[in-house]
């Protein structure tokens, strides 16, 4: 093996079988009946004997138009992550830094790694997970390459767009707002109104989260012709299948029928902040969230998780033991019922009673 894949371990999600999963920050409510009905038309009408269109040139038309920027301004992959990968796979590289706002998505250091990619890692406030935003304009100019996440995965909290354009002035390289979780925030919170004059920023997005389409798998970059053409030189042809391509655009015909799932998780989020703010005499701390998901810190952080596994069957994401998230669980807002029932386990947990 390259001595830079062999140091690694294959991505584990920690997914297992469980009734309640708000591990993953997918939106479980149910599906809008049109779109659904759109995606399997769309999927039934749809030959696979030939080889997709390289470059998804309806799909890519249908993003740009939605977003009122030029295809050649838009390009789509297998899920954001694969868009990640090529980003780093093209600006990324020895001597090519990567600038990351830690605590964040460990996606990227894992492909930073593995393309032999050194990272510079600038530590958020340990306590807020504010960026010191002068630290990080002063860090950008070493940097060929900067992630920002906005919202923050995990953290929750936003970057501001000024922010963003700081960044963008001070970068000699490519500046990435990854905006997965974008259409859970306020709005006005989007980069994307700083292309126009940034032609070194590029905003990601994906269907995986607000749009319902994790399985499906489609996530697409907004950026200057030049930088989606860097991406387009490095990519797999075929990645995007005929299936996916049919269905994501059935997706985003059909997009504006997902607001009430999005309002709903926003809704959710907020009183399921609440009520785990209460439990703070009990150890609890919780951070507001401009995400589909709550990051939390508790005693026994590891503990609590197994027993949410074990005995109420609630599956979330243990990350008590990442740097600058000890004792901290990930929860995604789900439906009414999936937070009622990971409050009450987590308010029988903190009390010491057995279920
Ligand atoms: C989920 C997520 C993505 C992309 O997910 P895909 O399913 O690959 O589209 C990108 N960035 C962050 C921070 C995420 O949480």
């Amino acid at each position: 093996m390259r001595p830079a894949a062999a140091v690694l371990e294959p991505y584990d999600a920690a997914f297992s079988q469980a009734h309640i999963n708000l591990s993953a920050n997918e939106n479980d409510y149910p599906m809008p009946a049109a779109a659904r009905e759109a995606i399997d038309a769309a999927i039934a009408r749809t030959p696979t004997n030939r080889y997709p269109i390289a470059m998804a040139d309806e799909l890519r038309e249908a993003i740009a138009a939605w977003h009122g920027i030029g295809k050649d301004q838009v390009i789509v992959g297998n899920g954001g992550d694969e868009l990640l990968f090529n980003l780093i796979l093209a600006f990324g590289g020895t001597d090519r830094p990567l600038l990351v706002l830690a605590p964040t998505f460990s996606v990227y250091e894992l492909y930073a790694k593995l393309l032999e990619t050194p990272v510079i890692r600038l530590w958020r406030d340990p306590d807020t997970f504010g960026v010191d935003e002068d630290r990080a304009v002063e860090a950008a100019g070493r940097a060929n390459l900067i992630i920002v996440t906005t919202p923050n995965n995990p953290t929750g909290n936003l970057s501001s767009p000024e922010f963003v354009a700081r960044l963008c002035d001070a970068c000699p390289g490519i500046v990435l707002a990854d905006e997965a979780y974008i259409e859970f925030a306020e709005k006005g919170s989007s980069s994307e109104g700083l292309l126009v004059a940034h032609d070194n920023l590029s905003v990601l997005r994906t269907l995986s989260k607000a749009y319902q389409f994790a399985g499906g798998r489609l996530g697409y970059a907004l950026a200057s012709a030049d930088v989606i053409a860097a991406l387009a030189a490095v990519r797999q042809p075929y990645s995007v299948s005929v299936l996916a391509q049919a269905a994501a655009l059935a997706v985003i015909e059909h997009r504006f029928e997902f607001q009430h799932s999005i309002d709903r998780i926003r809704q959710e989020r907020q009183r399921t902040l609440l009520a785990l703010a209460s439990l703070s005499d009990m150890g609890l701390r919780v951070w507001p969230s401009s995400a589909n998901f709550l990051l939390v810190r508790l005693p026994h952080a590891a503990e609590a998780r197994a027993r949410l596994r074990d005995e109420f069957s609630i599956l979330v994401r243990d990350l008590s033991d990442t740097p600058g998230l000890t004792g901290c669980l990930r929860i995604t807002v789900g439906r009414p019922d999936e937070n009622d029932a990971v409050i009450g386990a987590i308010t029988t947990i903190l009390r010491g009673e057995s279920q």
